[in-house]
């Protein structure tokens, strides 16, 4: 598990379609007022991407990612 990794949710593009939540077996998102929440980052999995590539609102970055 990441301890300096995890997704970043970019809430200005996000439409709440909650694929990423339910994609992730990791328990990383939670659900607050229909929106997606990072709230177990640390149980995320280190260059994973697995929510960024399915999220169809390119909403999803990288805490960790060099940019
Ligand atoms: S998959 Fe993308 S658009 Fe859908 S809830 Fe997650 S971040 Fe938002
Ligand atoms: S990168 Fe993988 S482990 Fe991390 S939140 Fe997304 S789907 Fe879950």
């Amino acid at each position: 598990m990441a301890k300096n990794w995890h997704p970043v949710i970019d809430y200005e593009n996000c439409s709440g379609c909650l694929t990423c939540a339910n994609f992730c077996p990791h328990e990383v998102y939670s659900v607050e007022s229909g929106k997606p929440v990072v709230s177990k980052p640390e149980h995320c999995v280190e260059f994973c991407r697995g929510c960024q590539k399915i999220c169809p609102s390119e909403a999803i970055k990288y805490f960790g990612d060099r940019r």
